[in-house]
């Protein structure tokens, strides 16, 4: 299964001409999933071309404006539009109470569920967000000035059969027997007995990271541990490295770090601040700690 992830946003506080503000779509097997959703994430859709009714959950990092301003009118397009399934809404601590708030600020007939879930990790823990049969979804807590969290998206291991070898060895087509083998069970067929070591591999999961706005925090490595990519807020360089550290945010160089201490095998560097006209110093910087660096820029797209 192919993990695509978009940039629908890679610039911090406000929108510029080349950056809107942060939203991250993820698509796999026709899901689609939000990682926050700024002011203007529909609009970036169309351009990309996704469904916002394939929207079924969003995953939010904190309640700062550029992360959420988006949220109420996505709401209300999958309200009014055909929608048959609930959208579940993740987000930290006072998610609830600043759902309910902003339902009330525009008038438009809720006639779809809405799942609100509030995530609160304890310092330095992770907390599951969210597991079904084909992935989890962790979060840990950030450094930030609100309850602000960070995730990470785990793929599960599936176990695969090489049909061709199964039936050119042992002559097994598909069938409940196949089934068996996938989970675990050793078969018999036509008097041969076939173990699963005989036909079936394993296929791993990927996973990503989303690091958020925050300052240094010790949780980020476990919570990005061994990922195959991890995505982290860069707001700064190293000239502003007092300013990252004022209000609580990150320089390029730190994430790289990070990055290197989390094992992973590739960092996408966002949340860019205005004031930089390109992200050549964030690239460089970074790239001295951990060379396997990308910039993000609007509408990038990653497959995993
Ligand atoms: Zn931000
Ligand atoms: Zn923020």
């Amino acid at each position: 299964m192919t993990i695509e992830l978009t940039f629908l946003g890679t610039g911090s506080m406000v929108p510029t001409k080349d950056r809107n503000v942060q939203s991250i779509l993820l698509e796999r097997e026709g899901e689609i999933i939000l990682f926050d959703c700024g002011e203007g994430t529909q609009r970036q859709m169309n351009i990309a071309g996704y469904s916002r009714a394939k929207v079924r959950k969003v995953f939010l990092t904190h309640w700062h404006g550029d992360h959420v301003s988006g949220l109420i009118g996505l709401i209300q397009t999958i309200f009014n539009s055909d929608y048959q399934h609930t959208l579940h809404i993740y987000g930290p601590k006072g998610t609830k109470m600043r759902m309910e708030h902003l339902r009330k600020t525009v008038d438009f007939e809720n006639k779809v569920d809405l799942e609100i879930h509030e995530l609160t990790p304890g310092v330095g823990q992770l907390e599951v967000a969210h597991e079904n049969e084909d992935y989890s979804v962790e979060c840990a807590p950030m450094k930030h000035g609100t309850a602000c969290i960070g995730y990470r998206f785990q793929e599960k291991d599936r176990i695969r059969i090489n049909m061709d070898h199964a039936f050119k060895e042992y002559g097994l087509k598909t069938g409940p027997l196949v089934g068996k083998l996938k989970r675990g069970e050793t078969v018999e067929f036509k008097g041969k007995k076939i173990t699963p070591d005989d036909v079936c591999y394993k296929v791993t999961g990927k996973t990503f990271v989303l690091i958020p706005d925050t300052g240094l925090n010790n949780t980020i490595p476990t919570l990005a541990d061994q990922a195959d990519l991890m995505i982290c807020e860069a707001s700064f360089t190293n000239e502003h490295e007092h300013k990252a550290k004022e209000f609580k945010h990150l320089t390029a160089a730190q994430a790289a770090l990070l990055a290197q201490q989390a094992g992973v095998s590739k960092l996408i560097i966002t949340h860019f601040s205005q004031r930089y006209p390109d992200t050549e110093n964030h690239l460089k910087e970074a790239k001295v700690h951990f060379p396997e660096t990308e910039a993000a820029h609007d509408f990038l797209k990653v497959k995993l």
